[in-house]
């Protein structure tokens, strides 16, 4: 089987999670095959082969699972991108809107240094809503954003299309 279709087969639709009417995707059984894990982390490294990535920014909770291993892989430092209240040190923040009201995510002020080329990694990509906040925030910082990885897209939410525009390169393993 292809990457695509080993991922599309490991996640499971969880009906009404977390409300009703929402069919969510759980990625937990991937976890639970390790080989299906490295060839998700060997597939992104091929793919971003001779791109530039000084850092991997993951965002909280789930883009920490692969982020901070694809990191690693890289030999690159790995920033958790964190909602409010979460980063112990001085931080940057970005409001961003949701369907229903705001979001804030935070970064720390040292998380990298500007002119740097950071990718910016999630597990799952919807609306790019959170991406974008990202991306903005990593810009304001003085970063490049150099792509975005993720595992699982929601090609019907049309996230792909909004963040195009804000990178060369947008990786999604399976749709
Ligand atoms: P977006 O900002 O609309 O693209 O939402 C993406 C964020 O929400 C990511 O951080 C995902 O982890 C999370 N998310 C949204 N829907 C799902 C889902 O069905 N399964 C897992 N995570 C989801």
């Amino acid at each position: 089987d292809t990457i695509a279709q080993q991922i599309k087969t490991a996640i499971r639709d969880i009906p009404d999670f977390p409300k009703p009417g929402i069919v969510f995707k759980d990625i937990t059984p991937i976890l639970k095959d390790p080989v299906l894990c490295q060839n998700i982390i060997e597939s992104f490294a091929l793919q971003l082969q001779g791109v530039r990535i000084d850092a991997i920014a993951g965002i909280e909770s789930r883009g920490f699972l692969f982020g901070l291993q694809l990191a690693g892989k890289l030999g690159v430092p790995f920033i958790p991108v964190r909602k409010a209240g979460k980063l112990p040190y001085t931080v940057k923040q970005k409001v961003y809107e949701l369907e229903y009201g705001a979001a804030t995510i935070e970064l720390h002020t040292d998380a990298f240094e500007p002119g740097q080329h950071i990718l910016i990694h999630d597990d799952l990509l919807a609306t790019g809503g959170t991406v974008t906040a990202a991306s903005e925030l990593i810009t304001e910082m003085g970063g490049i954003v150099a792509g975005f990885t993720f595992v699982v897209g929601l090609g019907f939410l049309k996230g792909k299309e909004k963040i195009t525009p804000l990178a060369e390169r947008v990786i999604v393993l399976a749709n």
